[in-house]
């Protein structure tokens, strides 16, 4: 099965895409993107992506009108592609013109997509758990915009992956966690269920969202509440939650053991719990 793309309008072979060296998405990173995970060749959650980039594209300015309708769109480069274990992506920039700080009237959006192959996580890294190395928030003051501006967040993944973790954890300069670079964190605190509240410090994570309802369902105890790196370093569980690995169980940060060094019962719980609920949503033959 192919990896395609699309752009603006065409459906081509991944190699085969290319957009202008003036696009502002390229020049400025003035653009947003988002990350949709298809299972069994369906696409979880796919609406509450594209009304996140919508929020996204009304706080930046960014005219979404003209750029077609974003879920059809992508069901049909899901279908051509037929792939899957797969991942889609779609950015749409703000368009094409001479450079210039200054954002023109009337400029047409460009559109990209593509519906890649995805490597699952193997079993062992979610039965052994994760280790995550904590790094200072240097990333811009609009979190919960999920712009392409991600220079502080690939290098932050980059240190953490290098040192073999899964990601990194975000600390602000008072102490407070926020989160991963391409996650949101959870701890267990006192039995408690916590994690950082949205607004514009984290990203509000389509994951985050789904683990939230299942905490709810399965009245667990819970607080959307900032904690900072000393209670998580003292939590007896610790979880990244993100589009890719679902829930991921965090057992080491730093040189610090997490809990017994062993992934947590909440952890394990949710993880279930949440690929039962794709198997409903979607209907995929997992
Ligand atoms: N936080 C950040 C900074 C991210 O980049 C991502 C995903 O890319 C997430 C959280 C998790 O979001 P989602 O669950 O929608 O994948």
């Amino acid at each position: 099965m192919p990896e395609l793309a699309y752009v603006n309008g065409e459906i081509m072979p991944v190699e085969e895409a290319v957009i202008s060296i003036e696009d502002r998405g390229m020049q400025f990173g003035d653009s947003l993107y988002e990350v949709v995970r298809l299972y069994d060749g369906r696409p979880f959650r796919m609406k509450e992506h594209i009304d996140r980039m919508r929020r996204g594209a009304e706080v930046i300015g960014l005219d979404l009108s003209k750029a077609g309708d974003l879920e059809e769109i992508l069901d049909e480069l899901i279908q051509r592609a037929g792939l899957k274990t797969a991942f889609v992506y779609l950015q749409v920039t703000r368009g094409v013109t001479p450079r210039n700080h200054v954002i023109p009237d009337d400029l047409t959006p460009t559109v990209i997509a593509t519906v890649r192959h995805l490597e699952e996580l193997s079993e062992e890294r979610y039965v052994r758990g994760s280790r995550a190395f904590t790094r200072l928030d240097e990333r811009w003051a609009r979190r919960d915009v999920k712009a392409t501006t991600l220079l502080p967040n690939i290098l932050s993944r980059s240190y953490a992956v290098g040192k073999g973790g899964y990601d990194a954890i975000h600390y602000e300069e008072d102490g407070t966690v926020t989160e991963g670079s391409v996650s949101n964190l959870f701890c267990v605190i006192g039995g408690v269920i916590r994690t950082h509240p949205t607004g514009k410090k984290i990203l509000p994570g389509i994951s985050r969202a789904t683990v939230l309802q299942l905490i709810e369902k399965m009245q667990m105890p819970f607080a959307e509440q900032a904690f900072t790196v000393a209670e998580m370093m003292d939590a007896s569980e610790v979880f990244f939650a993100d589009t890719y690995s679902e829930v991921m169980p965090v057992v080491q940060i730093d040189s610090q053991t997490i809990g017994d060094g062993k992934p947590g019962p909440v952890a394990k719980k949710l993880k279930k719990a949440f690929r039962r609920v794709v198997i409903a949503e979607t209907g995929a033959d997992l």
